[in-house]
Parts: C-alpha cells; structure tokens; sequence
C-alpha cells in the first residue's frame, strides 16, 4: 500500500513493503506515517514477488523498481480508482416511436434524434457535440420527454464481418501448437518474414485467450505501436482492450493500467514499460519484434522487456510468443538448445517470392555521389512505372561532416567525441548526441579560412540532391526531424498509401511496422558502418536492418528488388544474406559468437563510469576490478577498464569494466556483496556509475 510520509521538509509517496516489531533506532529518530493512502494493496501479490525478482537480478533497488512500474499518477499519490466511465445515449422505447418530422418545428431536437435513430448503439459526448454544440440543453429536454435513455456500459460491439480469406496452413498449425499447450509454460519462437501472418496468429491467440476467460499481454516496439496498428487490434478482437504507450496522458495511462489489474481489459497492448502492469488472469504473453533493442531500457532500471516477459510468463505458467522476421542471435540459440519451441511461417502470405538483394560495390563508382548511377537509374525506372521506392539512410540532417577547405578541420561538437551534423533548414550545426545547436563558424577555429564544405550525405542532403537531379519526383522525407510534430507521422504514412509520393527518404523509422504495398524498390545507401563497428552486435543490428527494410518491398503483385550499397562487397555478412537468407546469416554469426565466447554463449555485465574526468572513471574501475577479484567467482572474466568508444559525452568522460561469465548463475554471484562495498569506496564520489545486466550496447 502507498503511503504519504514526511521527507525533510516536504513530503513524499512511499510503499509500504513489510513490518517490523523491532529496531535499533532511538524513537526520536523515527517519524509517523502522515496518511495511508490505499485502502488495499496496490499491487497484487504475484506482481510484487516479480518486482522483487526484477530488483534483484537488475541489482537495483527495490524503491525504484516500483518507482519504474507504477503509472505516474500513482507516484504521485492519486487515488488507485478508475475515471468514471463515458456516458452514452440512446433513444427509450418511447423515443423509437416518435415521428421525427413531427419535429420541423424544432431543428436542434430534429437532427439529434434523427441521429439517435439511426445510430441503435448510442452516441457518446464527442458525438452529440458534433451533431450541436448545445448538445447539452437539446438532451435535456429529450430526457424529460423520456425519450432518451443514457447508459454507462458501453455499446454492444458492432457485429464484424467475418474474414473474407482463411488462415493459412502454417498459421493454422501455429496457432494449434499453442492452444494445445495452453496452461503451461512453454516458449515460442514464431519466425516469418515480414507479412507472412504473424499478426494474424497474434489476433487468433488472443481471441482465444480471451475466449477462455483470460488475458492477453502484447509487447510491440515503441514505433510498431501506430495508429493503425491499434485499429487492426480493435477492429479484429471483440473484447475490451488496453492500450499503453507514451502518448498517452497520466490519467488515460492509470485507466489502462487498473483495466489490465481489475481484469477489465482482456487483451493489452503496450509499448516497453507495459512489461510491468498487473494482469488479473494472465493467459498469454507476446513479444512482437522481439529481437527490437527498443525492448531494453537504457537508463535507471535497465530491463529487457522481452527477457522479463518470459519471466512473467513462467510465474502464470502461461505460453509466451516472440515474433519476428529477424529474431534475435540470442531467441534463435535458446530454440537450438531446445528451451524454445520453433513456429514457422515460410512465406509471405499470397505471393511466396522474397524480395531479390543485389550489391553495388561502390568502389567501381564515382565517389561523392550519394546514390551510385545503377541505384538512380533503378529509382527512375521505378518511377516511370508508377511504383514507389524506398531509400534508408542511417544518418538525418543534411551532412554529418562539416570541413574546412583550406586545412581540413573538422566541426566537433564542444561536449563529446562527435562530429556536428549541418541542419539544412536552419542553417545549424547540432550534435546528435548531446542536442548542441551552433551556428556555424565564420572562420575555421584552426587556420582562418572562410569556406566550408559540408561532407557526407543525411536524408536532408540525399532529398536535396534527389530532387535536383528528378525534379518531377514527389519526395517524402521521415526522419525525427521531419516527424518531430504530433500527428506528422500519420499523415505522412497517409500520403504513402494514398500514392502521393514517389520516393520515400529516412531512417530506421522506415523499417519498423509498416506496410508500403506501392514500394517495389529499396535502397540502403550505405551499409558499411554496421559492418565494421566496435560493439559486438553491430552486424546482427545490420543484417536484421537490411532484412526489415527490404520486407517493405513488394507486396502482394508487386515484387521487391533490393540493391544494397557498400565498398565491401565481398563480405562475408553480406555475402550470407544476399546469396541465402537471414537464417544462414544467423548460423554464421551465431558460429562467431561461440568461437569468440560472446551472447549468447556467455552472460555480460558492464559497469559504466562517467566523471569530468577521466582519471576519476580510471581509479574507480581500478578500484571496483581489484574487488571484484576478492568477491566475484573466479570464473567471472574482467575485461577492461578502457574508455568508451565515444570517450566523452555532454561534457563528461566515459570509461567501462565489462564482465563476462560461462552462465548466468557465475554471473550473479558475488554481484551484490561486491556492489555493496563498491557504493561505499571513496572512489565512487567522484563519478556517475550504474551496472548494466545483459547489456545491448557494449560501449
Ligand atoms: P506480419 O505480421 O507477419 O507482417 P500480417 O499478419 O500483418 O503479417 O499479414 C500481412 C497481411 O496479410 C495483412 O494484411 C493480413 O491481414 C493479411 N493476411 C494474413 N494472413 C492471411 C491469410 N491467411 N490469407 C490472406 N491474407 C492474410
Ligand atoms: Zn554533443
């Protein structure tokens, strides 16, 4: 149960966890409970033993971990009690036999109940306020008369047409494999390529779940949860649903929350932090896009959704799905070890041909030129067919790159290890990483020159450029920038599918969720970064990249054509994607996991220091190795102290220890004794530290 309890001088909301009889305090030091502010307890039995688990193997504390997973409104104390629900009106038996035109006299009356009768359902507030806005004073005699009713349960769900098309064998056989296993623990991995029917599956699991008096937790990544994506989810279950996301305001946030607790919503749906709202039956869990590293969190509590998400599903003994088109080294391990059971969907649903991937090696190209000749050749000839394409560029703005012509200096940003990115539109250099926005110099810091180039290609530039070069083609930019506005996403998606746009320029944002059915033609400009980064993973991330964004491509009579860019041509990476598939990608990478020793075949903890300066991070890591070698099993590796890759950021220098062990079980021991003795050592003053379990950005 929450609490208010004094604090210093103001107050604060605190969580009552347990009692004691006893303590060694002098009573003066003791202070009295101000107000007890729930009359039950606010979190079910079981979502506290899995807050309490979480707190313990994150190692980060209690307090906090339910800080994390109460909505905003119940940290700040509000009552645990649900709005009142919508009002809606509907015509009474009395009123479904008036003779509207017997109301001419009285138009205001006359459109309300010509409303009402054409609508059996009822009308809600919004809905009567289009119809007049004094709504109000039309109903109220409309009551009097008796021949309105209001409700507050609402509407009976419009009866839906059924599916015009059956669910395919592979769907069909998914979906039996779960629902025999149900009320048991088991893992899924529901592997298909982009638009091969997973949704599909996602709906008919849920649909049963709730048929058997259950609920249903969907995962999706915080980009997959577009509107669309919600109207599908609405359209296709019949049952009261909760949505979760960061768009939502406090107050529609805790409705959704005690929904999902009091066992009013049947199915949930909700971005990386739903993880941890109470289920009242929990029947099934899913993770969409589960190799997503959206999944982590990357500050505080640095959970993995996905991974707690199996946690939870072992506490209900309930099944628990991860899709994806691309899943995660780590998911495709656990299914060889046989702790997951595989699901496949081989091919997209009616039209069976992948779309076909082809290099062009830019070393045989002119350099400078964003879009190599046979790319802008592909593109026109796209457009000349009335057919739309698709170009990825990792990097937005207009050019990452800002040098001086006479002595080569580079723009960096003043706080970290990174160059500023020219905005075009303001005319602006801005680091991405610590949000600096300068104008750009007069003169060159380093030798007085006075004339810049800007170097390199974002989506700004690569628009730009396209524009010029096809001055008839409709270009969309999507980028942060570009849908930085409320609402400017969704009208952009709009004009994709109304065929308003030829060419479709952005970022990673493009290769999540949706589906472009007039794309046959993408193009990822520059593939190079992802192959020879410092962080482990960074070609998984590539591969998963490229296999996400070409699965935008042709659908159903339009095949998909692909031509990556790059000056390695000859990669093996490549190679594996191109000449297979992402699968025999994976058995490669996951070989060079094993020889290496690296995830999945062995547990990582990093513990990241930032200080002002770097000798500070350096004695404490010191410090925190030479303990780690008195507590920590002797199996666990110690690797490091070394600055991060981007030594300095917003000001601040960053170094890391990272951990490495055979199994988990290594790996938690002696965590906790070692960061006890850790938090009191006079090194750890001068610097910021946070250790990070199963990290998914090693820097
Ligand atoms: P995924 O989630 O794997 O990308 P979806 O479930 O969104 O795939 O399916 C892609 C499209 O194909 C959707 O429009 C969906 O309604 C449709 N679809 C799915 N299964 C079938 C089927 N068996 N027959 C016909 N259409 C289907
Ligand atoms: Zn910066």
């Amino acid at each position: 149960m929450r609490l208010r309890v004094p604090f210093g001088r103001s107050t604060r909301v605190g969580i009552l966890l347990g009692k004691a009889s006893h303590t060694d305090l002098p009573p003066n030091r003791i202070k009295a409970v101000l107000e007890i502010l729930d009359s039950e307890p606010v979190l079910p039995t079981a979502s506290l033993d899995f807050l309490r688990w979480t707190s313990r193997y994150y190692h980060h504390p209690i307090g906090e971990t339910l800080h994390t997973a109460l909505p905003v409104a119940l940290r700040r104390g509000e009552p645990a009690v649900p709005s009142k629900p919508a009002l809606h009106w509907h015509l009474s038996a009395a009123g479904k036999t008036v003779n509207i035109a017997t109301l001419q006299h009285a138009p205001r009356q006359h459109a309300i109940m010509q409303a009402l009768q054409a609508q059996p359902n009822g009308l809600d507030e919004a809905a009567l306020r289009s119809i007049h806005k004094d709504w109000g004073s039309v109903l109220k005699s409309l009551l009097q008369k008796a021949w309105v009713k209001s409700s507050d349960v609402p509407p009976e769900a419009m009866e839906r047409p059924p599916r015009s098309w059956q669910l395919n064998a592979a769907q069909q056989q998914a979906i039996e494999t779960v629902d025999t296993q149900r009320g048991s623990f088991q893992p899924y991995l529901l592997d298909g390529v982009t638009g091969s029917g997973k949704t599909e599956v996602y709906l008919a699991l849920a649909e049963h779940t709730v048929a058997a008096g259950l609920q249903a937790l969907i995962l999706v990544p915080e980009i997959g949860l577009s509107p669309q994506m919600i109207a599908r989810y609405q359209d296709r279950l019949q049952a009261p649903l909760a949505v979760l996301h960061s768009g939502l305001n406090e107050r529609q946030r805790l409705d959704g929350w005690l929904a999902a607790r009091d066992g009013k919503a049947a199915v949930i749906i909700g971005t990386r932090s739903a993880i941890f709202v109470p289920l009242a039956r929990p029947g099934l869990f899913i993770v969409d896009e589960e190799h997503d590293p959206s999944y982590k969190q990357q500050d505080g509590l640095r959970y993995s959704a996905r991974d707690l998400a199996m946690i939870r599903a072992r506490d209900a003994a309930a099944p628990i799905l991860l899709g994806s088109a691309t899943p995660s080294l780590e998911s495709l391990r656990n299914v060889e070890a046989g702790r997951y059971q595989r699901l496949h969907l081989p091919a997209r649903v009616g039209d069976s041909r992948p779309p076909d991937i082809a290099i062009i090696d830019l070393r045989k190209q002119p350099p400078h030129a964003p879009l190599a000749p046979p790319l802008l050749k592909a593109v026109e000839h796209c457009l000349a067919k009335g057919e739309q394409a698709l170009l990825f560029v990792n990097r937005r703005g207009y050019a990452p790159v800002y040098l001086c012509h006479a002595c080569g200096a580079i723009s960096d940003c003043p706080r970290c290890d990174a160059h500023m990115v020219l905005h075009q539109k303001s005319g602006r250099l801005r680091c991405h990483h610590c949000g600096t926005d300068q104008a750009p110099p007069n003169k060159c810091p380093a030798c007085g020159a006075t004339s810049f180039i800007p170097v390199g290609a974002g989506t700004q530039r690569i628009s730009t450029t396209l524009q010029q070069r096809l001055p008839k083609a409709r270009i969309l930019r999507i980028d942060r920038d570009s849908t930085r506005r409320k609402g400017s996403m969704e009208k952009a998606l709009e004009q994709i599918h109304a065929g308003e746009v030829d060419i479709l320029v952005g970022t990673q944002m493009l290769a999540k969720g949706h589906h472009f059915p007039k794309v046959t033609l993408v193009g990822i400009l520059d593939a190079d970064g992802g192959l020879f980064s410092t962080d482990f993973r960074a070609s998984e991330r590539l591969a998963q990249l490229i296999i996400q964004v070409s699965g935008r491509a042709g659908r159903g009579e339009h095949p998909g054509k692909v031509y990556i860019q790059t000056h390695h041509p000859d990669h093996p990476l490549l190679q594996a994607l191109v000449e297979k598939d992402y699968q025999n990608f994976a058995e490669a990478a996951l070989h060079e996991r094993m020889e290496t020793a690296l995830p999945p075949y062995s547990w990582l903890a990093l513990l990241r220091a930032e200080a002002p300066t770097q000798e500070a991070n350096f004695s404490f890591l010191e410090a925190a190795r030479q303990l780690a070698s008195e507590v920590l099993d002797p199996q666990m590796l110690l690797l490091g102290p070394v600055a991060a890759v981007m030594e300095r950021r917003r000001g601040r220098y960053r170094a890391r220890l990272l951990m490495q062990a055979e199994s988990r079980e290594i790996m938690q021991a002696g965590l906790d004794p070692w960061l006890k003795t850790l938090q009191s050592h006079k090194s750890a003053r001068r610097v910021r530290w946070s250790l990070d379990i199963d990290p998914v950005e090693v820097d």
